[in-house]
C-alpha cells in the first residue's frame, strides 16, 4: 500500500513553503509537491523590499532558496509532479499526479495564482519573441531597446523601475490616468527620467512575424487606434504585462466552496472540506503578499496538525 502522508502540501511557493515548514517541524509526514520549480511568482521578482527582515540581497530567488533551505532541514519532502486530480472528501484523501498518487490526512492547497493575460491578438503567438510576463527572467534581453509595460499596479511599475537598467526608454501603458500602485512606487517611477506613460490605453492587438514589431494601442477615452512600430534600427520592442493574476484553483473546481476562482477559507484556512485547508494567493483575501502568504501557510500547517489529532486520534 503507498504510505499515507500526514500532510501534503501542493505547490511550493512561500505558502506552501512556509506550510510544509511549519508541518515538518511538527514532525507530521510531510511532501511538499510542485510541478515546476520551487518559487511560485516571487521567483520572477528582483526585489522584495517589504518582506520584513529582508533588506539586502533580498531578491526573489534568494528568498525562496533559503525557504526551501529551511524546510528541507525540517524534513519536509519535496517532489516534483503535476497534480491531475483528487479525491477530497474522504478521510484519506487521494491525490493523482502524472507519476504518483499520493495520500494524506490532510491537505494544504497552496497554488498561487499565474499572470493574467492581456487577451488580445498576437500575444500568445508572441510569447517569449518579445512579449513576456517576467521581468527579471527576460529583462536583459531588451538592453538599450524600448520596454512597454502594461498595467498600473504595484507589479507594472515595480517591474518597470527595474526595466529601466536594461531599456532606454520604459513607458508604462495603462487604462486610466491615475496609477494603482503604492504611492511610494508611483513617486520612484516619476521621477525616473527613463519612464514615460501612456495613459487611458489598452492594447488591442500586438504584430510581428517572429518577433514583436509593432502594437495597436486604443484611447479608452477617445476610441482612437494607434499603431507603435518599433523603431527601424531596433526592428523590434518588449512588451512586459503585468495586468493582475489569475489563481490556480482549476483542480478544486466544484470540489470546495469558491468566489471568483479563489478558494473561500475561514481565517484558520479550512476550506468547506474537512482536513482541506488552503493557503496564500490561491485563496480568498485582501492582500496577496509574501508576508500574508507564509502567514497563511504557517496557520494551515498547525490547523493541520490540529485536525489530524482530533479525528485520527493521536
Ligand atoms: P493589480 O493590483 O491587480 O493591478 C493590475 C493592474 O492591471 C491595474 O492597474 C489594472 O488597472 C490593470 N489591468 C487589469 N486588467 C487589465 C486589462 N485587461 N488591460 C489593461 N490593464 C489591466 O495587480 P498587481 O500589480 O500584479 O498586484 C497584485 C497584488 O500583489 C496586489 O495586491 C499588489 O499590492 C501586490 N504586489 C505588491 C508589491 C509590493 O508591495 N511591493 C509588488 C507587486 C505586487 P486598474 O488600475 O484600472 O484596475
Amino acid at each position: 500500500m503507498t504510505d499515507i502522508y500526514d500532510v501534503v502540501i501542493i505547490g511550493s511557493g512561500p505558502a506552501g513553503l512556509a506550510a510544509g515548514l511549519y508541518a515538518a517541524r511538527a514532525r507530521l509526514k510531510t511532501v511538499i509537491i510542485e510541478k515546476e520549480k520551487a518559487g511560485g511568482q516571487i521567483v520572477t521578482t528582483e526585489e522584495v523590499a517589504n518582506y520584513p527582515g529582508s533588506i539586502e540581497n533580498a531578491s526573489g530567488p534568494s528568498l525562496i532558496a533559503r525557504m526551501v533551505e529551511q524546510a528541507d532541514e525540517f524534513g519536509a519532502e519535496r517532489v516534483l509532479d503535476t497534480i491531475t486530480e483528487v479525491e477530497l472528501e474522504g478521510k484519506i484523501k487521494v491525490l493523482k499526479g502524472k507519476k504518483n498518487e499520493y495520500k494524506a490526512k490532510a491537505v494544504i492547497m497552496a497554488t498561487g495564482a499565474k499572470p493574467r493575460p492581456i487577451g488580445c491578438p498576437g500575444e500568445k503567438e508572441l510569447t517569449g519573441k518579445g512579449v513576456s510576463y517576467c521581468a527579471t527572467c527576460d529583462g536583459a534581453f531588451f538592453e538599450d531597446l524600448e520596454i512597454f509595460v502594461i498595467g498600473g499596479g504595484d507589479s507594472a511599475v515595480e517591474e518597470a523601475l527595474f526595466l529601466t537598467k536594461f531599456a532606454r526608454k520604459v513607458t508604462i501603458v495603462h487604462r486610466r490616468d491615475e496609477l494603482r500602485a503604492a504611492k511610494s512606487i508611483q513617486e520612484k517611477a516619476f521621477k525616473n527620467e527613463k519612464v514615460d506613460f501612456l495613459w487611458n490605453s489598452v492594447v488591442e492587438e500586438i504584430k510581428g512575424d517572429g518577433i514583436v514589431e509593432s502594437m495597436v494601442v486604443k484611447n479608452t477615452v477617445t476610441g482612437e487606434l494607434t499603431e507603435i512600430v518599433a523603431d527601424e534600427d531596433d526592428g523590434t520592442f518588449g512588451i512586459f504585462v503585468f495586468v493582475g493574476y489569475l489563481p490556480e484553483t482549476k483542480l478544486f473546481d466544484g470540489l470546495v466552496e469558491m468566489e471568483k476562482g479563489y478558494i473561500k477559507t475561514d481565517a484558520d484556512m479550512h476550506t468547506s472540506i474537512p482536513g482541506v485547508f488552503a493557503a496564500g494567493d490561491c485563496r480568498v483575501k485582501s492582500l496577496r503578499q509574501v508576508v500574508t502568504a507564509t502567514a497563511d501557510g504557517a496557520i494551515a500547517a498547525v490547523q493541520a496538525e490540529r485536525y489530524i489529532g482530533e479525528v485520527f486520534d493521536i
